[in-house]
């Protein structure tokens, strides 16, 4: 079914006669229940049934059959934050003393200090690689330990990636970096946040875990902060409610409630997005203020060919980069100040165009050096594209880069 039926219908609670069109906000911590013998099978997860917040939730639970739906996954967990998403993605996924975790070199930067973080205290080895360069990650795959036993349940190392990366747009091949990472036992966890389920579905690709900030793309507003993972398998699933339980991580039932009534609208957006990106993008890379553009739709960008063959047709994100030339953070501070429809607002994937300099934001946690070995310069934007008429978004971009 398309991502198109499958966003407006998944998700409902039931639609029978005198039953609400849209799950109700419920703001219960617990459940009453009159046999004492009943509640005892529900605690020890014998039956079905609502109990405790932490452990389940119904309006969190419409949210994940949503994205469950949409993901093609066979169970969904819903998080207070991307972070806590990915955070709680990882502990399933297997971190643990003796575990390798393969990292693209190139992730949001709060990921990459939570990797850090995860290899000072947790004894996983993070190895970082180029994920473009497949020989590079298909040597770090196979130096990890491998498993004497088969099949996903086998799986004793982790993959994380971002199939477009964040800052600049870079373009993972996905097919092939699951296919050689299931070869070394490694579990694959995709961050789908730049691509949304709009580009690409990475558990059709044979992904274990996909995940999404959904304060971003599945939000749409920039009204909720939120997290989701989507499991291939429904005993990773249930390991990962299992473990947001213990960590506390819960999306609240408002943000779950404002996370569903976007997703709605997610393929109407994100397609209007895209065109529009694909259009800035093709205009900047014309400027003559413009050092270079990052941005996987223009036919010259290293990797326009993958995301020909792995991102839905004619879609190329609706996120960019571009360097402004002869430019530091002063020349692009006062850029920024200059611009008026475009928001200088540090997220990305709302309905309105927002501007954000990765060197302050995104990236701050990593050092000038390990930036400037990504390619992300003094001279860097990002923008994440609106759905606003882009010739509003052009002349806004003419007058600042006057
Ligand atoms: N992953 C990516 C690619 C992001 O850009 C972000 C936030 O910007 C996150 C994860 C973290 O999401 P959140 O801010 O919802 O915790």
């Amino acid at each position: 079914m398309s991502i198109f039926t499958t966003a407006v219908h998944s998700g409902h609670v039931a639609l029978k006669p005198g039953q609400p069109s849209n799950p109700p906000i419920v703001t219960a911590s617990g459940w009453a229940h009159e046999k004492m013998e009943d509640l005892d099978a529900a605690l020890a997860d014998e039956r079905a049934g609502y109990m405790y917040s932490r452990d389940a939730a119904p309006t969190q639970e419409a949210f994940e059959a949503a994205m469950m739906a949409i993901e093609h996954g066979a169970g969904a967990a819903a998080f207070a934050s991307g972070m806590a998403a990915l955070h709680a993605a990882l502990l399933v996924a297997g971190v643990k003393p003796g575990a390798t975790l393969v990292a693209a070199s190139e992730l949001y930067g709060k990921s990459q200090a939570l990797l850090n973080r995860l290899a000072d205290t947790s004894g996983v080895t993070v190895q970082r690689v180029n994920i473009r360069d497949l020989a590079e990650v298909g040597a770090a795959l196979a130096e990890g330990p491998r498993s004497e036993a088969e099949g996903a349940a086998a799986r004793s190392g982790i993959l994380l990636f971002e199939i477009i990366s964040n800052p600049l747009c870079h373009v993972a091949d996905a097919p092939a970096l699951i296919e050689m990472a299931h070869r070394h036992d490694t579990q694959v966890v995709i961050d789908s946040t730049f691509t949304s389920p709009y580009l690409v579905h990475p558990l059709d690709l044979g992904a274990d875990f996909v995940m999404h900030s959904a304060t971003k793309y599945i939000g749409g507003h920039g009204d909720v902060l939120g997290g989701i993972v989507v499991a291939a398998s429904a005993e990773a699933a249930a390991d990962l409610r299992k473990t947001r339980s213990l960590l506390g991580s819960n999306l609240s039932p408002f943000d779950a409630y404002l996370a569903l009534r976007g997703l709605r609208t997610l393929p109407l957006r994100v397609r209007e997005q895209n065109h529009n990106a694909l259009k800035l993008a093709q205009w900047l890379a014309d400027h003559p203020r413009v050092a270079h553009v990052h941005y996987p739709g223009l036919p010259d960008d290293r990797d326009h060919p993958v995301a020909r063959r792995i991102l839905r047709a004619g879609c190329f994100g609706a996120m960019l980069a571009f360097d402004l030339k002869d430019a530091g953070r002063a020349e692009v501070f006062a850029f920024m100040e200059k611009l008026n429809v475009i928001q200088r607002i540090p997220t990305l994937g709302d309905v309105s165009t927002l501007a954000a300099y990765p060197a302050h934001a995104s990236h701050r946690a990593l050092t000038p050096r390990e930036r400037s070995a990504l390619g992300i310069t003094e001279g860097t934007l990002r923008l994440s594209v609106g759905i606003e008429d882009v010739n509003d978004l052009i002349a806004d971009l003419e007058q600042a880069l006057r």
